[in-house]
């Protein structure tokens, strides 16, 4: 047999320097482990986790008791299964909560700042947003591999996991800057922390036509590069089949800075026709799906004066940006106008529709029953549905986006790669990269949160499972 010429050889090879990856290779190192890091992109704020909004779902914290808000495993665990409808794998729910908390504390330690107050976002029955700036969160996260002594070597993506005759995984291939490829050995074990699929025109395309018209804001690496290569080794995936684009982006928007999401505060939306199409409490997954049906896909979130100073106040006391707030940015592109009508003209909404279903909405309020969608609650099963009547109007025009695929390989709670229900010695996976957490649909924050959580779950196994 001729032997593999390895340019390189170390126990932990990790692919993808994103939230993940980044906390993987912490646990691994901090495990006594030897650990390489491979980047695709150039720079580390390349990533979904540097670029994204950086709310995180977080149980029984400082913070949340300073809110005097109550929460617990159990309820998390409860709310990501029943927003999940059921399908998630209870292991992996089980293994986020028993893990969270530890996570939080130690990227606090790390230095990690948060916003003093907390937000209700989809699925939660209480707040449990917690926000910080995702880029201080990476760079902080850097600085701890740095402090371990890991290289991280970015613009050299991993191309292909190579496997020994027993099918063990037992190194990589990577493209190198210079246009060489080389092998590197991983004594103990890879994880692919590459993120999601957003920007496989291919994939998606399969899974939904309609996807091919959906802008993706995900990471510039978010090719799947990490499910192409587990499917090479024959590894199954989870909840490929649910993905879906998030109803939050303004229709002619292309970043984080573009989003608002005013409906779980007090607002509703409606499609280009005037009319309400959805229960504005329920996930923003879900909101979208139903509005790839809507004409131009597109829908307007319609709020009054009340929501947008409730808005502002929660802008300030969080003390940054969120989707939850208006900023300048969110404010230049909102459309106001002191009477219905006139936002109807602004917004080329067909004349008296909007105060149509205004009027009827607000009706409900009152009576306590929505018979068009049964709202009960503003966000989740969180606070009261209230009237929409004080001038003046806002319209925000919104339509989803791809940030994030949510289904990838399938994992056991510890992170390894399954095939057939057994794991594939030597693999494991963390992060976007995986399927199977969130079910059906998204309960806010859990993305981030499961790349922070189950990055360190894989990066410490990874370190100790020696083949
Ligand atoms: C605009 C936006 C806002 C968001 N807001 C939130 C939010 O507020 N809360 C929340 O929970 N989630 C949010 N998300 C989703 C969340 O950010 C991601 O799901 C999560 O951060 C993914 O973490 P990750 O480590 O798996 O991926 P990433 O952080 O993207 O890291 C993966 C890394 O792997 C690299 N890579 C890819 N292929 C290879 C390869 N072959 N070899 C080497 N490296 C490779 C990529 O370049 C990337 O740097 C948001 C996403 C976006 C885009």
């Amino acid at each position: 047999m001729i032997a593999i010429p390895w340019s390189s050889e170390v126990d932990v090879v990790i692919a993808g320097a994103g939230g993940a990856g980044l906390e993987a290779a912490i646990e691994a190192a901090l495990a006594g482990a030897s650990v390489l890091v491979f980047e695709k992109q150039a720079r580390l704020l390349e990533s979904s986790t540097a670029i994204s909004v950086g709310r995180i779902s977080f149980a029984c914290t400082e913070i949340q008791k300073q809110n005097g808000i109550e929460d617990s495993n159990d309820l998390m665990i409860r709310d990501i299964m029943e927003t999940g409808h059921y399908k998630n794998d209870p292991e992996l729910v089980q293994a986020y909560a028993a893990n969270q908390l530890d996570t939080f504390r130690q990227l606090t330690n790390l230095g990690v700042r948060w916003s003093p107050t907390v937000s209700a976002l989809a699925g939660m029955s209480v707040p449990r947003g917690h926000l910080t700036d995702p880029i201080d969160l990476i760079r902080i996260l850097k600085r701890a591999v740095d402090v371990q002594k890991v290289p991280v070597l970015f613009q050299t993506p991993v191309t292909e996991l190579i496997t020994d005759q027993n099918g063990s995984v037992i190194g990589v291939s990577v493209l190198e800057r210079s246009g060489l490829t080389s092998r590197v050995r991983a004594r103990n074990g890879v994880v692919l922390a590459s993120g999601g699929f957003a920007r496989d025109a291919q994939r998606l395309t399969i899974i939904d036509a309609r996807f091919s018209k959906v802008v993706a804001t995900s990471g510039a690496g978010h090719h799947g590069d990490g499910l192409r290569m587990a499917l090479g080794l024959g590894a199954s995936t989870r909840d490929i089949e649910f993905v879906q684009p998030s109803f939050e982006l303004h229709a002619n928007g292309v970043t984080s800075d573009d989003i608002l999401i005013l409906y779980y505060q007090g607002g509703i939306i409606v499609n280009t026709l005037g009319k309400r199409f959805v229960n504005e409490s329920i996930s923003y997954k879900d909101i979208a799906r139903v509005c790839l049906d809507q004409p131009r896909m597109m829908g307007f979130q319609i709020f009054d004066q009340t929501v947008f100073e409730k808005a502002v106040v929660a802008q300030q006391a969080a003390g940054q940006g969120s989707p939850m707030t208006l900023d300048a940015v969110k404010i230049r592109m909102l459309l106001s106008a002191t009477t219905l009508s006139e936002l109807e003209d602004k917004a080329d909404i067909p004349s008296g529709a909007l105060q149509q279903s205004i009027d009827r909405y607000n009706h409900f309020v009152t009576s306590g029953i929505d018979v068009d969608f049964g709202r009960q609650s503003l966000a989740g099963k969180y606070g009261s549905p209230q009237r929409i009547e004080k001038p003046p109007f806002y319209a925000f025009a919104t339509i989803g986006h791809l940030l994030a695929t949510y289904g990838g390989i399938a994992v056991d709670k510890e992170m390894q790669v399954l095939r057939n229900g057994s794991p594939i010695p030597g693999l494991y996976a963390a992060g976007e990269a995986i399927g199977g957490f969130h079910g059906a649909s998204y309960h806010s924050g859990t993305a981030i949160g499961k790349a922070l959580v189950f990055g360190r779950l894989a990066g410490g196994n990874a370190a100790l499972h020696k083949h």
